[in-house]
């Protein structure tokens, strides 16, 4: 019997360890830094935060290298006042990394700060769509663009794409380029900043430039 209650007690301790993909103080940290970036850029930010779930980071066997999704665990049902983006909340958000991002976030292996902010800012990336607002159909229905593999610009140039790349390659360009981000942030219009701001973090990643 002692064994048996030591052993739950050993799960219970274990379990944070198993199944998060992010230390709570780092997640704590960046949904901040989302939730300020998306404020600089104007994104709007669903009202009813309060009554969601709580947003959990877990990684998964089927999402390699810097890949990550945010997702809703009871899917359509877990999205509630659907058709109202005023009030739209999530019973059980979580975003799902890839192991590789897990290994980067938790420091279990020895990486560069190149890859430690990308994959922060991949984080950033999936944070912006948990907490960004909008019409049910643009975000998760039949009006999202899938990304294919050929239609890269027009995947991110959908608002809810195009917002969230935004925040990511702020977070991106202001740890690793902070006179870089600072001239790009000095344009007047706020959809070229965003343009801007997407442009460099794919130049820094061996991209090409989205746009002119
Ligand atoms: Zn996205």
């Amino acid at each position: 019997m002692f064994k048996f209650i030591l052993f739950i007690i050993l799960f219970l301790l274990a379990k944070p360890y198993i199944t998060s993909a992010i230390s709570t103080d780092m997640i704590e940290l960046l949904k901040k830094e989302t939730q300020k970036i998306m404020y600089i850029l104007n994104i709007e930010k669903r009202q009813n935060i309060s009554r969601d779930g709580e947003l959990r980071v877990v990684a998964c066997d089927k999402l390699t290298g810097y890949n990550a999704n945010f997702k809703i665990q009871s899917g359509s049902k877990g999205i509630l006042n659907q058709d109202n983006p005023d009030s739209m909340f999530y019973l059980d958000p979580y975003i799902l990394t890839s192991n590789d991002l897990k290994s980067i976030l938790t420091n279990e292996s020895k990486d560069s700060k190149f890859e430690v902010l990308k994959a922060y800012s991949v984080i950033v990336h999936e944070l912006t769509h948990y907490y960004q607002k909008g019409e049910f159909a643009y975000i998760h229905g039949n009006k999202y663009i899938k990304y294919n593999e050929s239609n890269d610009k027009e995947y991110v140039s959908q608002l809810s794409e195009l917002d969230a790349h935004a925040v990511q390659s702020y977070f991106f360009v202001k740890n690793i380029n902070p006179k870089g981000l600072e001239k790009i942030l000095s344009h007047s219009s706020v959809q070229v900043i965003k343009e801007r701001l997407i442009n460099e973090y794919r130049l820094y990643n061996s991209q090409t430039k989205l746009y002119e």
